[in-house]
């Protein structure tokens, strides 16, 4: 049978991409190289009776447009929230809580002009927020030659994004321009004094991002982490019931029940593509599936690179392409635990509520930059960051009971090694490290420790296709961003060869768990088709 639309690779944002198409009456292939559907948001049983999202754990960003539209509550997913954000064990014996109604009178505790200016930073950096989330289900204004009817049109989008900006004020406006362009780190400098409230709301802008938060577009990264929302509460984040694969296994019975033929352990080989159009893939088995458009929901390098004859595509483009930036300093563990950590800050085994947070360890921001230089001259930072969550604290189905399972989302490694060694050979020291590196705060942390799955860069790269471990399919810098994501000229999800587009996160609005990719993509597809610009398969 020839397909509408084969789509490459069934993360999240190729299950979305392939629902719409679906809904719309095209008939859809989703091919991916794992077993399981969902790429870097998947749950995995890692030790006998442990479960646990393997890479991506926490959701806010998710678009609850698609969650309705997919109706995935329908298929499965229920979401819940922490009871406080953030707990933030500190240096000197000290602890920071965020969220739940308290951060003001904690904050008060290390600086009362600090707990008096929260609450206008929260009203401004929502302002901007909801300029930035109202965009994101949008194909952003793209930048064309040639035919100036679509210059118009592309203008006219321009406008509207140009008319909320402009609706915010001049006041906030000056915001607005920080959070695209300053450091994380002078943002919040400029408006707190105390270390521990700058690290907590600055962990935000590192995740994902090698970089120091006082370099400059880091405070992109903070805001790209606030404009989610769980069950209509904006800016909170909470975790789905059975961990991230339960998001993609709804979306993928979403998917099926509109007819999506999804194809497990495919591995895509190559683009097949005649006379500038991209008309089908072969797979690593020789199988070759035709379609009339590819839609690739994996890493735009491993695309335009890997799969795509390099005759095919624009020197220029291919030459941008090999210098997309790609690669964050993360590192990722999951622990089997038979017991809750016991914090000196805050003594306890028994289930608390900072037990349910995302407990970050990186008490100031110099912290995290001196993070970052580590990890640029030896490999990993000597004293790393790291964001401890428990989610079976808030979801029995994924631990024995009594007993725990923990992600440990670790901040900043190098994705190459500066020595030019591999990341397998120092696995298992790094994994020491930061199991140490909470043990400093809990320590029953390292002898409750009974399993434990590591993730170096090279382990999501060789897992989940994750370019040099990078968890956003390439950075979220100003170069990289919005009419410049993946390209500017290509920011409509169209690449240079005609019917084939990029539908994941190396797409406007870029990483996260958000499904919109996806979905702008399939807008985007279902147009062509539309505007016969792509004819549907026979
Ligand atoms: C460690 C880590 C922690 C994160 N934490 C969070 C978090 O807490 N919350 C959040 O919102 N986001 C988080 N993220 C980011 C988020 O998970 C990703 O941005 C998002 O899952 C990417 O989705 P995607 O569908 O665009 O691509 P992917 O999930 O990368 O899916 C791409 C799929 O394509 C497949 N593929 C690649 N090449 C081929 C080929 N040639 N043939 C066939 N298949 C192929 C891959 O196997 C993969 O399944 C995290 C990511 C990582 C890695």
């Amino acid at each position: 049978m020839m397909h509408d639309v084969v789509i490459i690779g069934g993360g999240h944002n190729g299950l979305v991409c392939s629902a719409y198409l679906a809904m719309a009456g095209f008939k859809v292939v989703v091919l991916d190289q794992r077993p399981v559907v969902g790429g870097a948001a998947v749950t995995e049983e890692f030790s006998p009776g442990f479960s646990n999202s393997v890479a991506s754990y926490a959701v806010s960003l998710l678009n609850p447009k698609i969650i309705r539209d997919l109706d995935l509550a329908a298929h499965g997913l229920r979401i819940v929230e922490r009871p406080i954000s953030n707990f933030l064990p500190l240096d000197d014996g000290g602890f920071l809580k965020v969220g739940g109604g308290q951060t003001k009178r904690e904050v008060a505790k290390f600086s009362v002009r600090d707990a008096d200016r929260l609450d206008d930073y929260q009203t401004r950096l929502a302002a901007v927020a909801d300029v930035l989330r109202a965009s994101v289900l949008e194909t952003p204004p793209n930048v064309v030659e040639g035919s100036p009817l679509t210059a118009i049109a592309e203008l006219i989008k321009a406008g509207r994004i140009g008319n909320r900006i402009r609706a915010l004020g001049l006041d906030l406006q000056r915001d607005f321009l920080d959070l695209f362009a300053a450091s994380g780190g002078d943002f919040l400098d400029g408006w707190f004094e105390s270390a521990p409230i700058k690290a907590a709301f600055g962990f935000d802008c590192v995740v994902g991002n090698y970089a120091s938060p006082y370099t400059p577009g880091s405070a992109y990264v903070l805001l790209h982490h606030c404009f989610g929302e769980v069950n209509g509460k904006k800016g909170v984040w909470g975790h789905a019931i059975g961990g991230m694969g339960a998001i993609t296994q709804a979306m993928a019975k979403a998917a099926v029940s509109y007819g999506v033929d999804i194809r497990l352990s495919t591995r895509v080989h190559r683009v097949i593509v005649e006379n500038g159009h991209a008309v089908g893939v072969e797979t690593d088995k020789g199988e070759t599936i035709r379609a009339a458009a590819v839609a690739a929901g994996i890493n735009p390098k491993l695309l335009y690179l890997d799969l795509v004859d390099a005759l095919a595509l624009p020197e220029g483009f291919r030459r941008r392409m090999e210098n997309w930036r790609c690669g964050s300093g993360t590192f990722r563990m999951n622990v089997a635990l038979s017991e809750l950590p016991d914090f000196t800050a805050l003594p306890g085994r028994a289930l608390a509520e900072h037990h349910a947070a995302g407990i970050i360890i990186a008490p100031s921001l110099a912290y995290m930059e001196q993070a970052y230089f580590d990890a640029r001259t030896f490999g990993w930072s000597r004293r790393p960051i790291v964001e401890l969550v428990i989610p079976s604290t808030l979801d029995d189905t994924l631990a024995p009971r009594g007993q725990h399972v923990a992600s440990l989302f670790c901040q900043h490694v190098a994705p190459k090694l500066p020595d030019g060694s591999s990341w397998d050979e120092h696995r298992e020291t790094v994994a020491d490290l930061m199991i140490e590196t909470v043990n400093n705060h809990a320590p029953n942390f390292r002898r409750s420790v009974l399993a434990r799955q590591i993730l170096s860069p090279l382990d999501l790269e060789r897992t989940f296709g994750l370019i040099g471990g990078d968890i956003f399919h390439g950075s979220l810098d100003l170069r990289q961003m919005f009419s410049a994501r993946p390209m500017l000229g290509h920011a409509d999800y169209r690449g240079p060869i005609k019917g084939l587009y990029l539908c994941g996160s190396g797409a406007h609005p870029g990483g996260g768990v958000t499904g919109a990719p996806g979905h702008n993509a399939a807008r985007e597809i279902l147009r062509d088709f539309r505007r016969k610009r792509v004819a549907r398969a026979r």
